[in-house]
């Protein structure tokens, strides 16, 4: 029970990390201690490297301890630590970077929404698109509909935005309005002999039945990953994203994108938008924005979306209410400001673009490897989905991948991340180098390795 959980891991760790963590920590004797990070390097407590190719779901993209993400941070908390935006207020670095991600976005004109992390973000944009829709007079068009495997955070919205079936169970979830149409993953759900164009076709003919059996006019947008990120890396052939946004435009539904894993360079370019060819009319950035150094996310709004609650809130009488005390912070705007210079000024866009061609080589060699079913990637973020060798049982439990995943780590000193499906993803920082990218591959193939005689 719930109590004994906690109490069961009170031995190892005083923090409760959540859901997934509590379970690996009740089954692990020890909890392992990140002291310290330099680069794409995390040491341990011991002082052990060990290579951090986790960090596009989760940290700093830019790499650990960048001295100019740290001066800007020190710089801002002298000048300006924090300031309310209440008023009419607002601070210089959020002013700033509203306009600069404006500027590199493909919405164009619009306005930004700051938050602190992607869930807050996601959970904005359902609440904002619902306010603009009453405003705007169309009080039925309330619901969501997202993806199947799909995940968007972990608030109640964005948890019921989010399509993995497991981050549902126990929570009552998903709340009412939050639909799920298919997963494009063609690798694991195409159907026999199906072509890439025929899947497209099929996941769009789900979504039109899906729109039609709701009523278009209850639909208020529809939110996807250009690149799915905890749901398996799924990566949608090409063609998907241009029939759904065809269906979904004669439907006047829009396309929102959430951008917290490929906003800001995962996918060589500002925006994953722009790599898989969508253009949304939200995007929700986290993550990368300030390299992870900061609790930061934004929401970028186009000015169509923008100007209904400016028109609504006077003809309704409502007032926005909605704010946040963090909304905007100076320190992570500040860093933020940083990692687009950063970027501008190393030109990391190139990088990514370069390393991705030694990244995509060696990620897909490994489809020779026995214990390899499929291997995919898009800039710098890619997966491999493991099988059991023949002959062997079925996985369902996904125990390879967990045993790979720990003489990876253990073993072998890099850190990757395992999701469902036995499937292993891998998002180094961006600024990794070819030696590293190497030194990925060679330690994953030795975890493969020893996984088959161990
Ligand atoms: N959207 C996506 C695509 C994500 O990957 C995540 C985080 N893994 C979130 C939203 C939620 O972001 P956060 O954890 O900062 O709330």
């Amino acid at each position: 029970n719930s109590i004994e959980s906690i109490a069961a891991i009170g031995a190892a760790s005083s923090t409760l990390h959540g859901f997934a963590d509590l379970r690996a920590l009740q089954q692990s004797a020890g909890l392992k201690l990140i002291k310290a990070g330099r680069g794409v390097w995390v040491h341990d407590e011991a002082g052990r490297p060990l290579l951090e190719a986790a960090s596009g779901m989760w940290c700093a993209s830019l790499g650990f301890g960048d001295p100019e993400l740290v001066e800007a941070a020190i710089e801002q908390f002298k000048t300006l630590p924090y300031y309310h935006t209440l008023g009419g207020k607002s601070v210089v670095p959020s002013e700033v970077l509203s306009e600069r991600l404006l500027a590199k976005s493909p919405i164009g004109k619009g306005k930004v929404y700051f938050a602190c992390t992607g869930s807050e973000g996601n959970d904005f944009l359902v609440k904002f698109v619902r306010f603009a829709n009453n405003a705007a007079g169309l009080p039925k068009k309330k619901k969501f509909i997202s993806r199947t495997n799909g995940y968007h955070g972990a608030t109640l919205a964005a948890s019921s935005l989010t399509g993995i079936a497991g981050n549902h169970k126990g929570f009552d979830l998903p709340l009412p309005g939050f639909l799920h149409t298919a997963d494009p993953h063609y690798y694991r759900n195409a159907l026999p002999g199906e072509s890439e164009d025929d899947f497209c076709q099929r996941m769009v003919r789900e979504l039109r039945t899906l729109v039609e059996s709701e009523g278009p006019e209850t639909i208020a947008g529809f939110l996807a990953e250009p690149v799915g990120g905890a749901g398996g890396v799924v990566i949608p052939p090409a063609g998907y994203y241009t029939r759904v946004q065809e269906l979904l435009q004669g439907f006047g539904i829009p396309f929102f994108s959430d951008e917290v894993i490929t906003g800001v360079g995962r996918l060589g370019d500002w925006f994953g938008s722009d790599t898989m060819g969508i253009k949304p009319r939200a995007i929700v950035m986290g993550k990368g924005l300030t390299s992870a150094y900061f609790p930061l996310s934004a929401v970028i709004l186009e000015q169509e979306l923008v100007d209904r609650i400016t028109e609504g809130s006077d003809r309704n009488g409502h007032y926005f209410a909605h704010g946040a005390t963090y909304a905007g912070h100076p320190v992570g705007c500040a860093i933020a400001l940083a990692v687009l210079d950063i970027i501008e000024r190393r030109n990391i866009l190139d990088h990514v673009k370069r390393m991705a061609e030694v990244f995509k080589r060696r990620l897909l060699a490994l489809q020779e490897h026995p214990l390899v079913g499929h291997a995919r990637c898009v800039g710098l973020v890619g997966a491999v989905e493991l099988r059991p060798l023949p002959g062997a049982a079925g996985d369902p439990g996904g125990e390879l991948v967990k045993k790979v995943h720990a003489i990876a780590e253990n073993r072998y000193g890099l850190i990757f991340r395992k999701l469902a499906n036995n499937v292993c993803a891998f998002s180094p920082p961006l600024v990794i180098t070819e030696e590293e990218i190497n030194e990925l591959f060679d330690r994953f193939i030795a975890a493969l390795d020893s996984a088959m005689v161990s």
